[in-house]
């Protein structure tokens, strides 16, 4: 049986297309540049073996479905043998709001809801909803899967997802914490429980997920009790372009004292901060380590300023759990720049977390990378998204 991954930005579709119960990715690829009236740039891989196929344009999402499964299911490429052989597909779905705490088949009611969350997500939900038609028009007997971002912090208790601002925002507009990249935080935290045989209910962690954005998450007996991001994804740590956690009063100064406006600054804010700002250099982890070790002074201090707020995080996170099982890096830095996980662990004297040096710097599947006598075990998990969405879909049809 085969699920189709899909991932939908606003100009773009990835896929994944999955055998299951086996896991193996048959194929996966990205179509680009979608409604922009110029070809589109479509990628993909069969087995492994990279396929570019001839430009065309897609018009919109439809359009896009409709050329991955052509080209999944005719000529020299072809893995299957008719569009039925997808059993599913499964989507993922940026915010669920408070609707949604796990994921759901999609039905006229879901749709309604991810629509209602097109406010909290403007530039997310509408993408993903366009990915969702796309598909029910391609394939009208398959089911489709949300899998949402937000669903994994649903349980976050109120004291952590509040903010102190009169009590009618949050009645009124739903002003909270929601919390971000939650697919990512319930594979390494499953992952980590099946490394330990333990099942997911048994374990606390601090996991993070420090990528080109970047979030940590407080997990309580299997579940999210408090993560870094908040209403939106420019909350908590510093990432690539956005600036994470800052007086909210700079908002007012810049429109009051510069003549900035709300678009502006929203733009400012999650764009061209975070390391890209402050640096001046780029949004790249890997750039700004090069600047680093070439003695820039701005990227050095970025760099200090990026591994001490994290650390806080984890210090923050490592008091509230009972007992902490283990610290978790994932995602693009977490899972690739030894220096990185150095630099954090160096920032939290007070944790006592003491890498062994050798497994710190080796790279590959899961690991752990603390010393013995590290107070606090700690691991490097990859995370795979795509793999946790096709899980979360296959055990909603099988
Ligand atoms: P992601 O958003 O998870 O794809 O992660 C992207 C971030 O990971 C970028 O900032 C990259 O510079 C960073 N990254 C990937 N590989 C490495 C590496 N070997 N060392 C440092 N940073 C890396």
């Amino acid at each position: 049986m085969y699920i189709m991954v899909v991932n939908c930005g606003s100009s773009s579709l990835k896929f994944q297309l999955m055998a299951v119960p086996g896991e193996e990715v048959i194929a996966k690829g990205t179509v680009d540049r979608i409604g922009q009236n110029v070809a589109a740039q479509f990628l993909y891989a069969t087995h492994g073996r990279q396929h570019a196929p001839a430009p065309m344009v897609a018009h919109d999402h439809t359009e896009a479905v409709k050329y991955v499964i052509e080209a999944l299911t005719s000529g020299a490429t072809a893995v299957l043998r008719a569009k039925e052989d997808i059993a599913a597909f499964g989507h993922r779905v940026v915010h669920g709001g408070e609707q949604f705490t796990a994921s759901v088949i999609i039905d006229e009611a879901v749709l309604r809801c991810i629509e209602e969350c097109c406010a909290l997500a403007p530039l997310h939900n509408p993408a993903n909803l366009a990915g969702i038609r796309a598909c029910q028009q391609a394939l009208p007997t398959a089911p489709n899967i949300a899998v949402f971002d937000t669903a994994f912090h649903q349980t976050m208790p109120p004291q952590a997802y509040h903010y102190a601002l009169p009590y009618e925002y949050y009645q009124r507009d739903r002003i909270r914490r929601y919390g971000f990249h939650g697919t990512s935080h319930r594979y390494v935290t499953e992952t980590y429980a099946a490394l330990m045989q333990q099942p997911a209910s048994a374990v606390n962690v601090v996991t993070c997920h420090l990528g080109n954005g970047s979030s940590l998450t407080a997990v309580l007996q299997g579940h999210s009790v408090d993560t870094s991001m908040g209403f939106t994804p420019l909350q908590g740590v510093i990432m690539g372009t956005r600036c994470g956690d800052i007086d909210p009063a700079v908002v007012f100064h810049l429109m009051t004292n510069d003549g900035l406006t709300a678009e502006t600054i929203n733009a400012v804010l999650n764009k061209k901060s975070g390391l890209l700002g402050f640096t001046g250099i780029s949004s790249d982890m890997r750039d700004v380590q090069t600047a680093a070790a070439q003695g820039n002074q701005r990227a050095l201090l970025a760099l200090d300023m990026w591994a001490y707020g994290i650390a806080k995080y984890i210090a923050a996170y490592v008091a509230i759990l009972p007992r902490t099982d283990a610290v978790i890096f994932t995602a693009g830095i977490g899972e690739n720049s030894s220096e990185a996980r150095a630099l954090i662990c160096a920032k939290a004297p007070g944790l006592g977390l003491a890498l062994d040096a050798d497994a710190n710097a080796s790279r590959g599947a899961a690991r752990k990378i603390s010393a013995p006598g590290s107070r606090i075990p700690v691991w490097v998990i990859p995370t795979n998204e795509e793999l946790e969405i096709a899980r979360e879909t296959y055990e909603l049809i099988a």
